[in-house]
C-alpha cells in the first residue's frame, strides 16, 4: 500500500514515495479514495489476479476429455445439474472475484462463437498465466512477456493452419467430428447413432452461410425410453395439445397455415360502453360476431389448409368452425417456434386472415398429434421436403441426463457446422498443442531477448492439454508427453494421446478430429484472457457493500460465499 499523504516540510526535501501525493500542500494529509477503498499496486496484485484465474481452470480441470469427470452443481434453491461441459460449470458457479469472472467471461465467449473449446480455452490461460507468474518472479517486465505471448499465439495459429486438412462434403469426417466433440458426455455407447443425428441436422439446416442454429434446430426432450429411440425429425415439434378433441388427430399431406394474429374478436374493455337492450340486438351482435369469424375460417378453407398454427388466441366460435371444416389447430404458438414452422414447412407466415392463399402455405408429409408420457400432447410436423429447420427428439431415463446430452447435442452441432463452412480439420488428442510446444521451443530459440522466455512459457501452457488428457484418463502425464514428443520430434504431428493405453496414436486415423476454428480460438481467448489479467497492476477496490439477502433468503443463508479478499 503506497502512502497518500505528505509529511511537513520542514527544512529539508523528502524522498519523494511517489502514490498519489500533492505537491505544496504541507502539513494536510490529502486523501483522493473514499473511505474503505482498498487499493494494492504492482506484483502484489498481479499475483493475486493470477491466483484467481488459476482458480477457476482448477475448478474444471478434471472435466476435460473424454475420461473426464462430472460435476454435481447444487443451486441454492436445491436444484442439481450433472455436467462434464466446462462452460456450464462456470456459468452455474456463483464467482465473483473480479479477475475470475473476467476468465469466465472468456469461456463465455468461447462457448458462444464456437460452441466447443471451453474448458481448453481456459486451462491453457490459467496455464500462461503460471508461467508468466515466475517469469515476473525473475524479473521479466509484463510487457515484454504480453509481448512474447503475442507472437507466440501468431506463430500457433500459423502451426495449426499447417496442420489442417481440409474435409469439406465429408460425411463420414463429419460424423467422426460430432462424435470426438461429444465424448465424454456419458453417451459414448451409442456415440455413432447420435452423431449422424447431428451431422444430418446440421446438413439440413445449413445454407451454406453460418445460421444461428437457436432458430434452426429443435431439441426436444422426451423423458421415458432409451437415448437409442432418439431421432431427427425434418419438421417441428411444438408442445402444444391440438385445440378441440374433434378436430383430427392426424392429418396426411397436412397444408400448413401460419397466422400471426388472432382468430377471435377483440374483448371490449369495460369502459367501451355498448349497451344492449334488447334479446334481438344481443341475438344480432353475437351474429355479426360469428359471421366475420365464419368467413375468416372459410377464407382458411378455400386456401386449402388442413392445419393452422396460430401465434395468438383462437376464440370459442372460431373453433368451432375449424373442427367443422376438418383442420387441425393449435393456439398461442411462441413466435421462435412459428419462425421455425415457417422454416420447416416452406410456409410463409400471414397477418391478415382474409388475406391468405395457397401460395402461403406450407407442406409436411403428417402433422399428427401424439402422447408422450402420462398427460402431455405434443404436436408432431413431420416429413418436410427440403426442412431448413429440424427437431432432434431426445429420449433418456431422467430430466437432468437429458439436459446434458442436450448441452453435448449443442456443442456438437455448432463445431459440425462450422466443419461445414470451413472446412477445415486438425487431429484431436492432445496431438495439436504437442506440435505447438515443439515447434515453439524452436521458435524461442531464435529470440535472443528475454522474449524468448515468454515464448517458451507459453509452449509449456499448451502442453497443459496433452497433460489434463493423460492425467484425467488415469495414466502417467510425464511419460505421456515424453512418448508424444518424441513422435512430434519425427514429424508425426498427428499424434495425440490413445485413451485406451494412454500410448501416442494417430488422432487421424482413430478419427478423433476437431474443427481448426475450435482450436485457434482455444488458443486466442487463451491469450487474450491472460493478456488482460497481466496488463493489471493496480486494483482499486470500491468499499463492498454489505450483503443483502434477497426477497426469500434468510438472512443466515451463506450459500452465496462471500467475495474473496483482494487484498
Ligand atoms: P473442451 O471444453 O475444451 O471442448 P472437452 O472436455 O470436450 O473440453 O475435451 C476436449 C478434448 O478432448 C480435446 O482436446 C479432444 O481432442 C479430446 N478428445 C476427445 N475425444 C477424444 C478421444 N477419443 N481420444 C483422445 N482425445 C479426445
Ligand atoms: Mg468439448
Amino acid at each position: 500500500m503506497r502512502i497518500t499523504y505528505i509529511e511537513p516540510q520542514n527544512g529539508y526535501k523528502k524522498k519523494s514515495r511517489g502514490g498519489l501525493s500533492l505537491a505544496g500542500l504541507s502539513g494536510i494529509p490529502v486523501i483522493i479514495l473514499k473511505e474503505g477503498t482498498r487499493r494494492e499496486t504492482g506484483k502484489e496484485a498481479q499475483k493475486r489476479n493470477i491466483q484467481a484465474a488459476k482458480a477457476v481452470a482448477d475448478a474444471i480441470r478434471s472435466t476435460l476429455g473424454p475420461k473426464g469427470t462430472d460435476k454435481m452443481l447444487i443451486s441454492s434453491s436445491g436444484d442439481a445439474i450433472i455436467t462434464n461441459d466446462g462452460a456450464t460449470i462456470l456459468r452455474e458457479m456463483d464467482i465473483e472475484h473480479p479477475v475470475a469472472k473476467m476468465i469466465v467471461e472468456v469461456a463465455k465467449a468461447q462457448d458462444d462463437e464456437i460452441g466447443d473449446g471451453t474448458t481448453t480455452a481456459v486451462i491453457i490461460a490459467a496455464e500462461l498465466l503460471k508461467g508468466a507468474e515466475g517469469l515476473i518472479d525473475q524479473g521479466v517486465h509484463p510487457t515484454v512477456i504480453v509481448s512474447g505471448f503475442k507472437q507466440a499465439r501468431i506463430k500457433a495459429q500459423e502451426y495449426l493452419e499447417g496442420l489442417s486438412i481440409d474435409v469439406s462434403g465429408n460425411k463420414e469426417m463429419l460424423i467422426k467430428i460430432a462424435e470426438t466433440a461429444m465424448t465424454g458426455k456419458g453417451i459414448d455407447v451409442l456415440g455413432n447413432k447420435l452423431s449422424k443425428i447431428v451431422v444430418d441436422a446440421a446438413i439440413a439446416v445449413t445454407d451454406n452461410k453460418r445460421i444461428d442454429l437457436e432458430e434452426s434446430v429443435k431439441i426436444v426432450k422426451i423423458p421415458g425410453g432409451s437415448l437409442d429411440d432418439s431421432l431427427i425429425n425434418y419438421g417441428i415439434v411444438i408442445e402444444k395439445d391440438r385445440l378441440h378433441p374433434e378436430m383430427p388427430k392426424k392429418v396426411e399431406n397436412a397444408r400448413i397455415m401460419l397466422l400471426e394474429g388472432s382468430l377471435e374478436l377483440k374483448k371490449f374493455s369495460s369502459d367501451a360502453k355498448i349497451t344492449i337492450t334488447e334479446a334481438k340486438n344481443l341475438a344480432s351482435f353475437k351474429e355479426g360476431e360469428e359471421k366475420i369469424l365464419r368467413e375468416q375460417v372459410e377464407a382458411i378453407s378455400k386456401a386449402g389448409a388442413n392445419v393452422v398454427f396460430c401465434q395468438k388466441g383462437i376464440g370459442l366460435t372460431a373453433q368451432h368452425y375449424l373442427t367443422k371444416y376438418g383442420i387441425l389447430a393449435a393456439r398461442r404458438v411462441k413466435e421462435e417456434e412459428m419462425q421455425m414452422l415457417a422454416k420447416a414447412t416452406g410456409a410463409r407466415i400471414v397477418g391478415d386472415v382474409l388475406q391468405v392463399s395457397n401460395k402461403d402455405l406450407g407442406e409436411a408429409a403428417l402433422v399428427e398429434e401424439r402422447k408422450i408420457g402420462k398427460d402431455k400432447n405434443m404436436i408432431f410436423v413431420e416429413g418436410c421436403k427440403d426442412a431448413k429447420a429440424v427437431s432432434i427428439i431426445l429420449h433418456g431415463v431422467s430430466e437432468q441426463f437429458l439436459d446434458e446430452i442436450e448441452r453435448a447435442f449443442e456443442d456438437a452441432l455448432n463445431v459440425v457446422l462450422d466443419v461445414i463452412l470451413s472446412g477445415k480439420i486438425v487431429p484431436g488428442g492432445g496431438a495439436p498443442e504437442i506440435m505447438i510446444a515443439e515447434k515453439l521451443r524452436q521458435y524461442a530459440s531464435t529470440f535472443s531477448g528475454r522474449e524468448q522466455l515468454a515464448i517458451r512459457a507459453f509452449a509449456n501452457a499448451t502442453e497443459a492439454i496433452p497433460f489434463g488428457l493423460a492425467e484425467n484418463a488415469g495414466f502417467d502425464p510425464v511419460d505421456a508427453i515424453v512418448a508424444l514428443r518424441s513422435k512430434h520430434s519425427h514429424g508425426l504431428n498427428n499424434y495425440g494421446i490413445g485413451m485406451d493405453d494412454g500410448e501416442p496414436r494417430d488422432m487421424m486415423a482413430l478419427g478423433v478430429v476437431e474443427p481448426l476454428k475450435v482450436k485457434i480460438q482455444a488458443i486466442k481467448s487463451a491469450t487474450e484472457a491472460s493478456t488482460m489479467v497481466l496488463r493489471v497492476d493496480d486494483v482499486i477496490a470500491a468499499k463492498r457493500e454489505e450483503f443483502k439477502t434477497k426477497p426469500g433468503q434468510s438472512p443466515h443463508d451463506y450459500t452465496r460465499p462471500p467475495m474473496p479478499p483482494m487484498m
